[in-house]
């Protein structure tokens, strides 16, 4: 299967993911790559990630994240949207073994070609959303939308 997509400059944000080709809603379109590594593991090396808005790490269940700053494809430079074309699906393997789980970005409405595609982040973080933080967790995805911010609101906490 060849690629239906490429990236390259943004208008939300640094480098987005584009549609060269027609997508259909509910097509599979790149999985989300990089390196397998602890929580734990991922503070000690980025923090707790209020301080940079790094977004290259993706949450794959309770144990692990998918670093893609090491070994990442072309998928970590998907941008966040408050009104996403796209959606990331967490496909959890048989048995135990939560590393065997995988990502994959999905369609979730027809992409026509040029495109960008985006997915929703939903950012939750353990600590108070502070002006500050929301400046670094800022969205520009531009959509009507928008809330203006990646970070979800805590609900119930
Ligand atoms: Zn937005």
């Amino acid at each position: 299967m060849s690629r239906r997509f490429v990236a390259r400059r943004s208008p939300i944000h640094g480098n987005g993911v584009f549609a060269t080709a027609p997508i259909k809603k509910g097509e599979e379109i790149v999985e989300y790559k990089g390196t397998l590594m602890t929580h734990q593991d991922a503070d000690v090396m980025y923090g707790d990630g209020g301080e940079t808005g790094h977004t290259f790490l993706f949450t794959l269940n309770d144990e692990y994240l998918i670093d893609a700053n090491r070994k990442g494809n072309t998928a970590r430079w998907i941008n966040h949207s408050c009104d996403p074309n796209c959606q990331a699906l967490v496909l959890e393997a048989e048995g135990d073994d939560r590393r065997k789980d995988r990502v994959f970005i999905e369609a979730i409405r027809n992409i026509k070609p040029g495109e960008e595609l985006t997915y929703d982040y939903g950012i939750i973080l353990d600590v108070p959303h502070t002006a500050r933080l929301k400046k670094v967790w800022k969205c520009l995805c531009g959509s009507p939308k928008c809330i203006g911010t990646m970070l979800k609101p805590k609900h119930g906490r």
